[in-house]
């Protein structure tokens, strides 16, 4: 602080916290010099800059003191405690001030654009209502930090905003217009003005989302406004016209669409594609239980004892035995009280989230988070953080900073996560959630059966009490061969869940087929844990003799999901049609799934593969990169170079 300005007295600037309007609130004092001035507002934008700019922590108020008054013991040192009570109590010798809680609240701002703004907008050329757009974006993250927003605003210096709330301000504006700011641009952009510069010159096709956004207010003005056809037509929707684009784009490459392949017969460590046999590297079968004959039987016979469908919700008259058995089995198997099933995944995850958290709730989740999750948090109203990947860190800096501002608090991570194939680590998140008074969710989709010395996921592979989680959740599509989603945890919560969750409650039983497949794929489970210790040596051993080749494998870390980084979405195309020409098939993952940079394939390994498969995978895949671009190739000796799904901090 006193590096930041030459009007402030080194060895003279007092920092300290003081609750105000129930926050805990920076405040900080500094002495300035002797020189008489009218205005100090230059130092104290400084001060706020400097501060938020060094340590991501911005400060709520400043008091610049008269020179000499600052309270000090007979030695020099500052008396923060001293200090503070003078703040509290009125007597400090204040020249200037400026305090963030008592300037404007939001509902005073005047929402209608300045001259100057207008003025901003002209010279900028910036759209009608796209600074009005940026501006809502931002009130709506810096609620009484906002105060009179201008086009010249500064998010950083003026808002004093953080990383993660400028992370979501940009994110609320990519949503709006389906695209993304590069990375780069992230960087650079602190005004209201430049966030909708950015936009204007990074985003395709905004003035039709900007009509819409302002059609729709003007529809709401008068009735007699017509109403355009991309309105009431899928056909002319802005989204539906995107997604030909990009349709376009794709098939202007000349390489065959990677979606929606005809896969026409099992899919375990191989495939069938048009009638030819190939090694499969792009299903999650991870223990082989899809298509395993004793699954196959156990479901075909509930087929014939229970019919096709239970025909009701299981709270009416849908219940069947081998639900209760399959919820036991799985509360048993992962070592908590009990469990309920949904017919989905997905569905598992939004309802659960979206229905036991709500407005004055806060989720905090990491920040490649699966899609079920986002919308789980985004359906139940509460507000959402991302904290930067793994980062328990960055979760204990949030929690400590506005854990007493929520009323519930959801901490949610994945057991593996399914883009970068590494795990986060569970005790230290164990830990936070427990000292911030939390819930703990974990995402067990890609962790259950593969993680553990007997598959019961990351609780035995870290030696923890499953029951130190609140809720664990996984699916039963993937280890379990199934269909369907579980949520396990303790009796309150599943009881709770039954009786109450739409996604439950308002859906259909788990199908008798699917209920048996999951049951007996459990069974096979307990008893072949070689299935387990299968998997988990294939995933070593892929991991291995793919980094011995160069290839970029970036944060794999021994579970079955192995990213291989291209970083240029039409090349990871390319090499995985080259791969299939080869009899290999393997999915791309391409930009905007992931960053551009991020671009790769990623292989799914199971129990299934042997060592051959993967020692003709990986010499195959480095071939192939090698005809593409032989710099994709890393002979490292250290980590190979991190790119992962999404890793971005600033807006
Ligand atoms: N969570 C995670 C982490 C996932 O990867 C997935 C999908 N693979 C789901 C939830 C949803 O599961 P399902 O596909 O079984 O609906």
């Amino acid at each position: 602080m006193e590096r930041s300005s030459k009007r402030l007295q080194n060895g003279a600037v007092g920092c300290f916290a003081v609750d105000i309007d129930g926050r805990e609130r920076l405040v900080v004092v500094a002495e300035v010099e002797r020189k008489r001035r009218e205005d100090w507002s230059d130092v104290i934008q400084a001060i706020r800059h400097d501060v938020t700019a060094e340590h991501d922590v911005p400060p709520d108020g400043i008091v610049l003191v008269r020179f000499g008054s600052i309270p000090k013991t007979s030695s020099g040192k500052i008396q923060r405690h001293a200090c503070r009570n003078s703040f509290l109590d009125g007597s400090l010798k204040t020249i200037a001030s400026w305090l963030v809680w008592e300037e404007a609240s939001v509902d005073d701002v005047v929402v209608t654009p300045t001259s100057s703004d207008e003025t901003v907008a002209v010279a900028g050329n910036l759209p009608a209502g796209l600074l009005e757009l940026v501006k809502t974006k931002v009130r709506d993250v810096a609620r009484e930090r906002a105060g009179n927003l201008k086009a010249n605003t500064n998010i950083v210096t003026d808002l004093g905003l953080d990383s993660l709330e400028r992370l979501q301000i940009a994110n609320s504006i990519e949503e709006v217009f389906g695209q993304r700011f590069p990375e780069e641009v992230l960087q650079e952009i602190e005004t209201v003005a430049q966030v909708a510069a950015a936009v204007k010159d990074h985003f395709k096709d905004i003035d039709a989302q900007l009509g819409q956004v302002s059609t729709k207010v003007k529809t709401n003005r008068s009735a007699r406004v017509e109403i355009p056809e991309s309105d009431y037509s899928f056909a002319l929707m802005p989204e539906y016209v995107r997604l030909q684009k990009t349709k376009k784009l794709l098939a202007s490459t000349g390489l065959p669409n990677p979606y929606f392949s005809m896969h026409e017969a099992i899919t375990n460590d191989t495939t069938t594609i048009d009638g030819r046999e190939l090694l499969s590297w792009s299903s999650y079968n991870y223990l082989g239980m899809s298509g395993d004959p004793q699954v196959v039987k156990a479901s075909q016979e509930a087929v014939e004892k229970y019919g096709t469908s239970v025909s009701a919700s299981r709270l009416v008259s849908g219940e069947k035995p081998i639900h209760r058995e399959l919820e036991q089995g799985i509360a048993d198997f992962i070592g908590v009280e009990d469990a309920i099933t949904y017919v989905g995944g997905h569905s598992t995850n939004e309802s659960t989230i979206g229905h036991l958290f709500g407005s004055g709730d806060l989720i905090v989740h990491d920040s490649l988070s699966h899609n079920s999750i986002i919308q789980g948090s985004i359906l139940s109203g509460a507000r959402r953080r991302p904290f930067k990947h793994n980062d328990w860190r960055e979760l204990d800096e949030i929690l400590s900073e506005v854990r007493h501002e929520y009323r519930r608090v959801l901490v949610v991570v994945e057991g593996v996560y399914s883009m970068d194939g590494d795990f986060p680590d569970l005790p230290k998140f164990i830990e936070i959630k427990k000292r911030h008074h939390t819930f703990l969710m974990v995402d067990e989709a890609h962790s259950i059966g593969t993680m553990g010395e007997h598959g019961r996921g990351i609780s035995e592979h870290f030696g923890v009490d499953a029951r130190e989680v609140d809720i664990w959740m996984g699916t039963l599509s993937k280890t379990f061969g199934s269909c369907g989603g579980y949520i396990a945890g303790t009796k309150e919560l599943v009881e709770y869940l039954k009786y109450t969750s739409p996604g439950f409650v308002y859906s259909v039983g788990l199908s008798p087929a699917n209920a048996a497949a999951a049951l007996a794929a459990l069974r096979i489970l307990e008893d072949e844990p070689e299935r387990v210790a299968k998997v988990q040596h294939n995933s070593r051993f892929f991991l291995q003799e793919a980094r011995k080749r160069g290839l970029d494998t970036g944060l794999g870390n021994n579970t079955p999901v192995v990213p291989v980084i291209i970083g240029n979405s039409l090349h990871a195309l390319q090499l995985s049609h080259q791969l299939f020409e080869r009899g290999i098939n393997v999915q791309p993952i391409l930009y905007p799934a992931v960053e551009e940079a991020a671009a790769r394939l990623r292989f799914f390994i199971s129990s299934d593969h042997n060592e051959d498969q993967i020692i003709q995978t990986c010499d195959a895949v480095a071939e192939e990169i090698e005809k593409i671009d032989p710099s994709y190739l890393k002979f490292e000796s250290g980590p190979t170079k991190v790119a992962n799904s999404i890793q971005r901090t600033k807006i």
